[in-house]
């Protein structure tokens, strides 16, 4: 056990050298943001104008991202159903008490992603979009789960769902149910009430799963289509180690889908690329990488 635990401690200690070093590096930028960076006692991390960090947080280095659309914040994301308090937290710091996001823009209806859109949604009063082919998993359409199930909820989720009977199972699902707050997102990559962001379907680790993009600049947030922590190693999860991945393959939908959103991802040519889980990429070197690694992206072997 200690074997584990002791690479692993390491690899989160490493971990947050880097993060803490990366804002260090950054500092206060308050002339792009009207926001206090320099004075919120490190709730968020500006990666690029108006689009700020929230995490990465605890072992599986989720990220949630705030971003400033040209009348209103938005949020990207809403971690793990415990990250709630949190996140209220780092949006009160950077924001200030009378200000919210007014849209809550989920990259997919996963736990990691979606666990705490519900309690946010209802705190802040705003809508949460999803694609439209992900409207079933965000609202906890059981039958819709076994048809898009990834290897994971074929081997151990779903089995377990069955176990617990009927009735346990609809109370489960529900209470991680977005209904009453998920809306579809619109046609064209249109989203509701923000301007300067478009999304585009990036399907393969769900079926509805979307990239959020500001074509002005080229960032991209790419949910887990694209990540930057090695998620498909036991030694990366250990060792919390950054660099490109594919989505974690053993809950992913559908792999071939998900390689060629890869390549699409990168046709994007992003300037900064805030994945789902890992420290963003920046710099002037972010797209020839992407490109890089979306050519020796290789179907990986079931
Ligand atoms: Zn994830």
């Amino acid at each position: 056990m200690k074997r584990i635990w002791a690479p692993a401690g390491a690899g989160l200690l490493a971990a947050i050298g880097i993060l803490v070093a990366t804002r260090r590096r950054q500092g206060p930028v308050p002339t792009r943001m009207r926001l206090p960076l320099g004075t919120n006692g490190g709730a968020g991390t500006e990666i690029a104008p108006k689009v700020v960090l929230l995490g990465p947080w605890g072992r599986t280095q989720t990220n949630v991202y705030l971003v400033r659309d040209s009348s209103s914040w938005v949020m990207v994301d809403s971690g793990w159903g415990s990250d709630g308090p949190r996140i209220q937290a780092a949006v009160r710091s950077l924001l200030g008490p009378d200000l919210v996001p007014t849209a809550i823009l989920l990259t997919h209806a996963h736990p990691d992603h979606g666990g705490s859109a519900r309690e946010l949604a209802e705190a802040w009063g705003c809508p949460v979009y999803v694609h439209p082919a992900e409207l079933p998993i965000a609202t906890g359409d059981f039958a819709a789960m076994t048809r898009l199930a990834g290897p994971l909820d074929r081997w151990l989720i779903l089995p377990l769902m069955r176990a617990i009977g009927d009735r346990r199972r609809e109370a489960t699902l529900a209470r991680s149910s977005l209904a009453g707050v998920v809306h579809a997102l619109g046609p064209g990559g249109v989203i509701p009430g923000v301007e300067d962001w478009e999304w585009i379907h990036t399907p393969g680790h769900t079926p509805g799963h979307v990239a959020y993009i500001r074509a002005s600049d080229r960032v991209v947030l790419s949910g887990d289509a694209l990540v930057t922590l090695e998620v498909n190693t036991m030694a990366g999860i250990l060792r919390q180690r950054q660099g490109l991945s594919g989505p974690p393959w053993y809950t992913t939908w559908d792999q071939g889908a998900a390689i060629s959103s890869i390549s699409r991802i990168a046709g994007l040519e992003p300037t900064v690329l805030g994945g789902g889980h890992g420290l963003p990429l920046t710099g002037t070197g972010t797209a020839a990488v992407v490109r890089a690694f979306a050519e020796r992206t290789r179907r990986p072997p079931r």
